[in-house]
Order: C-alpha cells, then sequence, then structure tokens
C-alpha cells in the first residue's frame, strides 16, 4: 500500500493557500513599509474598529480575567496544571560530545528572544489555543511572548474576553487587538505598537496561513494549520456509539473537516453508519457536521489491523484513534500520525483540552514529516566547538586532505597557519592500526611535531586553547558510557541485585567500626582483607599472593605502570574490555590489537604465533570476555603462557557467572610465576560501587606493584566494606546461580526469535546482527530499556538485570523489532 496508489482514493479538501497568498501580500508589504499606521487601517477595514494603537491596555487583561466564569476558569487552570509538565518533559538537555582530548562539541539549545502567539476569533473564542502556544514557549524560556488576536466590535474593539483572560491567566502583558493578515506582518516586520518576533505561531484562517508562508523568510513559523482531522482504526471490539460520537466531534469543526474510519469488520461499519444517523441530527451544529462527513470523509474496509495500520500512515492524520483490541500494540506501530489516542477511553476531544498533550497538531498528511507544537518550535541547538592545538593538529591532515578535494586552499591554510607542516601520516601503529589507515581523531601526535618549538615543549609551555597534555593522550576518548536515568539499566554489568539487608547491616556496622579512627591512615597493606580473597579464592592462595586496589580498573593500571610504560607494548585480542587499551594508553604502553576469531573465541596456534610475532611486555586475556560473553579454555591461556616473553593477565571479572567447564587461570598460577589473575568484588558481590578488585599472582608481582600504588590507595571504608560482603559470599554466589539461569534463559530466547546470541560465561549477552543497532538501541531507549553498543558492528550486549528486567528487555525488543520489520536482522 504506497502513497501513491492511495493518492486521490483517500479524500481530503483542497486549500488553496496560493490564491490568499496574492491577496494578502499588498497588506503584508504594507505594514512592513507603513508600520502601525497600516496596521490600524486595515483594522478599521476587516475588523470595523478603529484603534489608536493595537496594544491591548493592562486594565483590561485583569478585568477579563476577573469576569471570568469560575468554570471555565477551573477548566482552564486544570487544562495547565497538565499542560504544563508535558511541555517541561519535552525540554531537551544540552550535551557535550567529546570527539578526543581537547576536541568536543556542545549541543547549546537557546529559546528564542521573542514570540509571537497568533490566536484567531473565529465564531467562538478558543482560550485553549492560548494555553496551547503559550506554554510551550514560557516552558522553551522565551524572554518576551506577545499575543495578537482580532478585535471584537461589540468588545470595545478588544480581542474576546476569553482570550484576554487566559492570557491574563498565564501571566501575558503583551496583547494586541489586531487579526488577520495585518497581525502576522506587524509581528514579523514590528510596528510602533509592537517589536518585531524572531517565531510566530498559531492557527488562523486560509490568510493568516498564507501570511506566514510570506513572511517565513523573515521569522520563523511554526507548522501550516488546514482543515482537521481524524482517522480512526477501530475493529470488531469497537464501541459504533463511541466511534459515530467522535466523527461528529471532529466534523464539528467546519465543512473542510475530514474524518476516516478504517476498519477491519463491515458490520462495524454498518452499525456506525446507523449510530451517526440519530447523533448527526441532534448535533448542535448539524449541518457543518453533515457537510465534512458528505465531503472529504469517508469508511475504508481493510483485511486487518495491519492494512489498516498501513493506510493511516499513508493519510498521516492529525488525529489517529485506536479503538481495536491490543490498541496500545498497534499504536506503537503507527509510524505517521499527529498524536495517537489509544483505545476507547482516550477520544480526540480529551487531547482537544485535558490530555495535557498538544492539541496544534500537523494537518493535510504533513504529519509524515512534521510533529505537533512543542519547546522545540521556540528553541535552537546551538553546536559549541572547542578544539585546543593538539587536536587541532591531530585533524589537519584530514583538513589538508578535504580542503584539497575540494579546491578550498585558504580553508587548508586557515588550520596550517595554526598548526603548520604537523606530518602525521607514519605515526607509531598505537592503537592497532595500520600505519598507513587515517584515524581521524585518535592520531597520537609525532613526538615534537605539533606545531609547537621544541623550547616550548621542553618547559610545558601552555597553547592558547587547552592544558599542556601529553602528545600521545592526544585524540584519545575517555571511557564514558551512558549514565541515564531510565527505569531499566542494563548497560553496564552490574548485578542488578542490591546487597540483601543481611549485608547492608553488616556493612553499616563495619564502616562505623572504623569511623572512629579516620584521623588514622588505613592499613597501607590491605593484609585482612587480602587474606579473606585469599581464602574467598582457595586454590591454596595466601595473603602474599592476593593484591586489592579500588576496582580491577586500578588493578590493571598498576600492572601497566610496572610492567608497561613508554617504550612497552600489550598485546590485546579484540573485541574485548575497551579499558585494556585505554589504560595502557594512559600509561604510554603501545597497543597491539589482536584480532578474535568469527565465535569470538581465540584459536590456540594463531594465538600463540602473534604473541611471538609482537613479543609484548603484557598479553591482556580477558575470560569470560567482555563485551563477548566468551571463556577461555585453559589450553589457549596456558599455551601463551609458555610463549610470552613478559607478563600474562588473564581479566577474570566474570569468573564466578562461567559455566561449568570453563575453568580459571588461578589453576595454573603455581606453574607460571608471571602470570596474573585479575578479578572484581564489582560482579558477583554485587559491590561495583564500592570499588573493590584484586589480583592473584606470585609474590614477586605484589612486590613490584608496590613501587607504584599510592600510598594508602584502598580506604579504610573500602576494606571493611570488602570484608563485610566476603562475609556474605554464600547468599551473594546464590543469587549469581540465579543470574547464570537469567543469562541462558536470554540467550535461548534471543536465538528463538532468530537473532544471534553468543554463548555466553558471564553477566551479560551480546546479540545481534542489526542492520541499524544503533536504531535498535534508541528503540529500547525509547522504551525505557538502556543497553550497550559495544562490540563489533551490528551488535548490542544486554546486561542480566532482575526477572522483571529482564521481562521487560523482552518485551521492548519484541516491540522494536516488529517496529522495525524484523529489525533488519542479518
Ligand atoms: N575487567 C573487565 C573485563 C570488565 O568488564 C570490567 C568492568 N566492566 C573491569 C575489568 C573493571 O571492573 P571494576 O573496576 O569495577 O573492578
Amino acid at each position: 500500500m504506497t502513497r501513491e496508489k492511495l493518492a486521490g482514493v483517500l479524500p481530503r479538501a483542497a486549500l488553496d493557500t496560493g490564491a490568499a497568498l496574492e491577496q494578502i501580500r499588498p497588506v503584508c508589504e504594507d505594514v512592513r513599509d507603513r508600520g502601525a499606521a497600516a496596521v490600524r487601517e486595515y483594522t478599521a477595514r476587516f475588523d470595523g474598529v478603529d484603534l489608536a494603537t493595537s496594544r491591548v491596555p493592562a486594565r483590561a487583561l485583569a478585568d477579563a480575567l476577573a469576569g471570568l466564569d469560575p468554570r471555565l476558569r477551573a477548566a482552564l487552570e486544570e487544562m495547565v496544571r497538565r499542560v504544563r509538565p508535558v511541555h517541561q518533559a519535552q525540554r531537551p538537555a544540552d550535551h557535550v560530545t567529546r570527539l578526543g582530548d581537547g576536541a568536543q562539541v556542545t549541543e547549546r539549545y537557546v529559546p528564542v528572544s521573542r514570540a509571537g502567539v497568533y490566536v484567531p476569533a473565529g465564531l467562538v473564542p478558543l482560550p485553549s489555543s492560548v494555553i496551547m502556544n503559550v506554554i510551550p514557549a514560557q516552558v522553551a524560556g522565551v524572554g518576551q511572548i506577545a499575543v495578537a488576536s482580532p478585535p471584537q466590535p461589540g468588545h470595545d474593539g478588544l480581542p474576546a474576553p476569553a482570550i484576554l483572560a487566559a492570557c491574563a491567566l498565564l501571566g501575558i502583558e503583551e496583547v494586541h487587538a489586531a487579526g488577520g493578515a495585518q497581525a502576522v506582518a506587524m509581528f514579523a516586520y514590528g510596528t510602533a505598537d509592537c517589536a518585531p518576533v524572531d517565531v510566530i505561531t498559531g492557527p488562523g484562517n486560509a490568510y493568516v496561513t498564507a501570511a506566514k508562508r510570506l513572511v517565513a523568510g523573515t521569522v520563523g513559523v511554526d507548522a501550516e494549520a488546514g482543515p482537521t482531522e481524524i482517522a480512526i482504526i477501530a475493529d470488531h471490539t469497537a464501541d459504533p456509539r463511541f466511534l459515530a460520537a467522535d466523527l461528529v466531534a471532529q466534523a464539528e469543526h467546519g465543512p473542510l473537516a475530514a474524518c476516516l474510519l478504517i476498519t477491519t469488520d463491515p458490520g462495524l461499519a454498518e452499525r456506525t453508519g446507523a449510530e451517526l444517523r440519530p447523533q448527526v441530527a441532534a448535533a448542535r451544529h448539524r449541518d457543518t457536521v453533515r457537510a465534512a462527513l458528505a465531503g472529504q470523509s469517508a469508511c475504508v474496509l481493510v483485511d486487518d489491523t495491519a492494512a489498516a495500520l498501513a493506510v493511516s500512515d499513508v493519510w498521516a492524520p492529525e488525529h489517529l484513534e485506536i479503538q481495536a483490541e491490543d490498541a496500545a500494540g498497534l499504536a506503537a506501530r503507527v509510524r505517521n500520525a499527529g498524536a495517537v489516542f489509544v483505545g476507547p477511553y482516550a477520544p480526540v476531544s480529551l487531547g482537544d483540552y485535558l490530555a495535557g498533550s498538544n492539541h496544534v497538531l500537523p494537518t493535510g498528511g504533513t504529519a509524515r514529516h512534521t510533529a505537533g507544537l512543542s519547546v522545540l518550535a521556540f528553541m535552537r541547538g546551538i553546536h559549541v566547538v572547542d578544539c585546543t592545538v593538539t587536536a587541532l593538529a591531530a585533524a589537519a591532515p584530514h583538513i589538508d586532505a578535504l580542503g584539497e578535494a575540494e579546491d578550498l586552499a585558504a580553508h587548508v591554510a586557515a588550520v596550517r597557519i595554526r598548526v603548520p607542516g604537523a606530518d602525521l601520516g607514519e605515526h607509531s601503529a598505537s592503537l592497532g592500526a595500520s600505519p598507513r589507515t587515517p584515524r581521524p581523531w585518535n592520531p597520537p601526535v609525532a613526538q615534537g611535531r605539533v606545531g609547537q618549538a621544541p623550547a616550548e615543549q621542553a618547559t610545558g609551555q601552555r597553547d592558547a586553547t587547552g592544558p599542556p597534555i601529553r602528545p600521545d593522550l592526544a585524540g584519545r576518548s575517555p571511557y564514558g558510557a551512558p549514565q541515564l536515568d531510565v527505569p531499566v539499566r542494563l548497560n553496564t554489568n552490574e548485578n542488578p541485585f542490591p546487597p540483601p539487608p543481611a549485608l547492608v547491616q553488616a556493612i553499616t556496622e563495619a564502616v562505623a567500626g572504623v569511623a572512629g579512627s579516620l584521623n588514622r591512615y588505613p592499613d597501607r597493606d590491605a593484609m585482612g582483607l587480602r587474606a579473606e580473597l585469599a581464602a574467598y579464592l582457595g586454590h591454596g592462595l595466601t595473603a602474599r599472593q592476593v593484591w586489592a586496589a579500588n576496582g580491577s580498573n586500578e588493578i590493571i593500571q598498576q600492572l601497566l605502570q610496572v610492567f608497561g610504560g613508554h617504550g612497552r607494548a600489550a598485546l590485546g585480542f579484540e573485541p574485548s574490555y575497551a579499558m585494556h587499551p585505554l589504560i595502557a594508553g594512559a600509561t604510554g604502553t603501545r597497543w597491539i590489537s589482536g584480532a578474535r576469531e568469527d565465535d569470538f573465541g581465540l584459536d590456540r596456534d594463531r594465538t600463540v604465533r602473534a604473541v611471538r610475532e609482537h613479543r609484548p611486555d603484557l598479553v591482556f586475556l580477558t575470560s569470560p570476555n567482555n563485551p563477548t560473553g566468551t571463556g577461555l579454555p585453559l589450553a589457549v591461556i596456558e599455551a601463551v603462557c609458555g610463549a610470552a616473553p613478559g607478563m600474562v593477565v588473564v581479566d577474570e571479572a566474570y569468573a564466578e557467572f562461567a559455566r561449568e567447564g570453563t575453568g580459571t587461570a588461578l589453576a595454573l598460577l603455581p606453574r607460571y610465576p608471571r602470570l596474573v589473575v585479575t578479578r572484581t568484588m564489582s560482579k558477583a558481590f554485587a559491590l561495583a560501587g564500592a570499588r573493590v578488585g584484586y589480583l592473584a599472582a606470585d609474590p614477586g608481582v605484589i612486590d613490584a606493584l608496590l613501587l607504584v600504588r599510592l600510598p594508602y590507595h584502598l580506604s579504610a571504608q573500602t576494606q571493611a566494606t570488602a570484608r563485610a560482603a566476603l562475609a556474605h559470599a554464600g547468599t551473594l554466589l546464590a543469587a549469581v546461580a540465579d543470574l547464570r539461569a537469567e543469562r541462558d534463559g536470554v540467550v535461548d530466547w534471543l536465538r528463538g526469535r532468530g537473532l544471534a546470541a553468543a554463548d555466553s560465561d558471564a553477566n551479560f549477552v551480546l546479540f545481534g546482527r542489526f542492520g541499524d543497532s544503533h536504531a535498535i538501541w534508541r528503540g529500547l531507549l525509547d522504551r525505557g530499556v538502556l543497553v550497550r553498543e559495544v562490540g563489533p558492528p551490528g551488535w548490542l550486549r544486554v546486561s542480566i538485570g532482575t526477572p522483571a528486567e529482564m521481562a521487560a528487555f523482552r518485551i521492548a525488543l519484541t516491540e522494536v523489532l516488529d517496529s522495525t520489520q524484523g529489525g533488519a536482522a542479518q
């Protein structure tokens, strides 16, 4: 069902804005040229009143509010109470994207300075229109808001009292008695009475719409308002009385209103027809209703709800009601509509007044590309670009190439005058890329060639735009998994179960126990904790073979500080834990990126060959691996230990989640004095917030670490907390068993859905493959589920949460996949 096929079949009123445009052009030009005098003349001619000024006196606003019918006032106040929070939630947050140290783009949302809201008078005044337009502008933070509405001869030439009252209720002080094209021109060009605005919003007749189109180059305008319309998707479960009532309600807006009933049930069409007859006859505006229903309205019979959705999407209605089985499920699949009203008890009339949603919605099929009025009509995102000299130097070779390709030599010169002649092509492959592969934001800057004189470098003299960081850190990105406040957070492999109450109590007491001696430094060697960690690990280990720090990240950092550093290299097999190369880089260690096999495992011989070829000072093996979940056979680890000339670090952060049969490298320690096994309390012990990581290795390794650790690095509270948790290991590991079972269930479920899921020995699952994994990630986030965009292209990682969280994940993913026709899974 395509747009082309249905064009001309589905009814829609034609609106000739073009003809109106020619009529209003001289009016607008006259107001532009003569200002207030022209507005006064057109007001006299079209509205029949002569006003010395368009500005409504403050007294009139106050009087209108005082005279407002209390019932209407209460209703307007309730409307404000609902509309405001919905629009507050729309306000976009500023965000910063760091593209490497020293290069960043901030998107800053800034409201326009002055907005003009047009409120038509029509046959009856619409105070709801004031609220729907003014509140988004106020929430956006617009400094000045002016309202214009046609003068009413019966009200001393002032706008309708209900409109003035609504303005007063919202604290609007600047109201103009002006209507039609002359009001729009007054807003756009300014007059002696009214300063020009930046944005004009608000509905109006064909002349107002045409005038907004004319001035659109001068000011921002909202979407053009055409005749109102409704589509209703209904099946056999719908109540024909409700359907008829909603069709009549829409039709009473005017003879050009369009109503489309799209149904799978021929019987329902007949029943609705029968209901319509008495309801139309009883309608107050029955002539208007009849004209609208006989004109551009229709009933469309379809085979199923999928076809109903397709018809509706092609028509792209301003309002779409869904009165059918699984209305919410269908609503989630709608692609084109101004607003969707779900189920029998969310009629459009609710949306017109009190749903809290905005009732200024796109008409005439423009819902295909335009949203209803929102705070964004009154704001703009401004990109603010920051760049240090080192980051500019890193970008410069690419600007050279682009400027040359586009024959814009002055562009290149404007960069090179700042960072002359930096030839960055032959920098080392420190992130594993081949020397000839250009890597836009990551190239470590070659020593001494960043446009600084050597003397400047030697003294570390500041550049103009940022602090003088080490050149080899230039262009690197910091770690930054999104920490978003969403209901279901499954993105950082945390343990979803909080510490049980007994442990919370034990931690509280343990921390209280050390609080009284915090004037003293803690045990800098953490002997008690190390002894207990050794006992937990088993394998005959003692405190002398165990070391603890603030998270295994700090453990990894200390290892790289001692065994890596400038002039040394570390080898890892990717995709793997992204902090390994990042920490290596931070310690000046060159990172060599080896590859995993297609199934994310490691082939023993190929791995050994890579170790022999690169002869790294450290090899990192992650088992179970993050983000793939893959455990390594001990045979591979042992082969690497046999071949490696330096240290072998096996990162076992997720060891406790491994399936039966996946061994731990702890078993190899007695035979390999250069083997280090790192662990963490962040995962199995549900203690990510406490920051406790540890390792097991030969005592000689630990003696070496003492050279780089900071004095007293592990606080007394941290040590006390970790020891309390170790005492509850039994309870905590029982929860780990539950998580393992949940994980295996998720893997089966994903595969049952026809997706790929990597075998996992960890508390997360890598799944895919999607043509557009970002769209899937976004779709899940829109449904309150945050997973991680990590791993090879097309894959996503989900951490195992509580059963309820995983149920939410499955529901959300099902919806996303259904709405993207299978998620374009590859
Ligand atoms: N190693 C791996 C493989 C990890 O995935 C993580 C954290 N996600 C860590 C180490 C670091 O954990 P922590 O610093 O919390 O101990």
